[in-house]
């Protein structure tokens, strides 16, 4: 009897889940490789967009606005209307909106981050605000990092969009939010709150925006260490795409599993093509095993 009740608990996970009706899935790695379009990305979303599928494209990146995002993937063959992408500098936005509304910050950050806030009810300021946020940028300036330090000190509330140390570039790792965080955290002795991804606030937010429930959503991500665990802990399905960062053989390492590994994003395209042939036989005759 333990040993039957130990498989069933194995196998419960994945028989008890709702179909997928709504779909979450990371930028870069499962859609985006290099500035290239990872191939079936754009069968994907186009199936996506028939089926007439809730989905957001997530990013981590909190430089650029949605509309940015939206025409760089049309640039590359990948038509995603600016609706469909959560950046981590619009959850910091929402988060903060929630938290404290019509809010002060001191932020160091570019446009994605600055028009987030902006269109939350937010002021952005110089003298005594709420809350410094920090994320993404490309032109450090050690007056601001020396100004966000001494606003902790004195007791703003410091906020990060995202953890990741370093982003990826052709040439190399370029410093990314974490590692600027760092800096003001190690300056200040004050850590950050990080909205951003691992934290499944970022996979909350963005269910809320597309009103899907985290029982009939999937997460697809080519990231164990962000995608996997914040989808898992949110309650979603998850997709590892092998396609980004982590590989087969790192799988294993971790203390977590994703529900499934999948080559790539074109392997995930017949859970679209099934879709249809899914929902319209329940919904007609609501017809489900009942046992008493
Ligand atoms: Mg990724």
């Amino acid at each position: 009897m333990s040993s039957d009740l130990s498989t069933e608990e194995m196998t419960l996970p994945g028989k008890e889940r709702s179909p997928v009706h709504s779909w979450l899935m990371d930028m870069d790695g499962v859609l985006v490789h290099e500035q290239h379009m990872i191939p079936g990305a754009d069968r994907f979303l186009s199936l996506l967009r028939e089926r007439e599928l809730p989905f957001l494209v997530l990013t981590n990146n909190s430089l650029f606005t949605r509309r940015d995002l939206s025409a760089r993937l049309k640039t590359i063959g990948l038509d995603v209307p600016e609706t469909a992408i959560w950046t981590s500098a619009l959850a910091t936005a929402q988060f903060l909106a929630n938290q404290r509304p019509g809010g002060s910050a001191f932020v160091i950050g570019e446009v994605g981050l600055t028009t987030a806030l902006h269109a939350a009810g937010y002021t952005l300021t110089e003298q005594d605000p709420d809350y410094v946020v920090v994320g993404e940028t490309r032109t450090y300036s050690f007056s601001r990092i020396t100004q966000a330090i001494r606003h902790i000190v004195e007791g703003a509330r410091f906020i990060a969009t995202n953890p990741d140390p370093s982003g990826p570039s052709t040439e190399g790792p370029l410093p990314a939010t974490g590692s600027l965080a760092a800096l003001i955290s190690s300056a200040s002795g004050v850590s950050p709150y990080y909205v951003g991804k691992p934290n499944p606030l970022m996979m909350r937010t963005a269910l809320n925006t597309i009103n899907a429930h985290s029982e009939s959503t999937a997460m697809i991500g080519d990231s164990m260490k962000t995608d996997i665990v914040s989808g898992l802990e949110a309650g979603l399905e998850t997709i590892l795409v092998l396609t980004g960062v982590t590989s087969a053989d790192d799988v294993d390492r971790f203390t977590y599993r994703p529900s499934r590994i999948v080559k790539s994003i074109a392997d995930v395209i017949p859970d679209l093509e099934a879709s249809r042939a899914e929902v319209k036989p329940d919904a007609r005759s609501g017809r489900r095993r009942e046992r008493r």
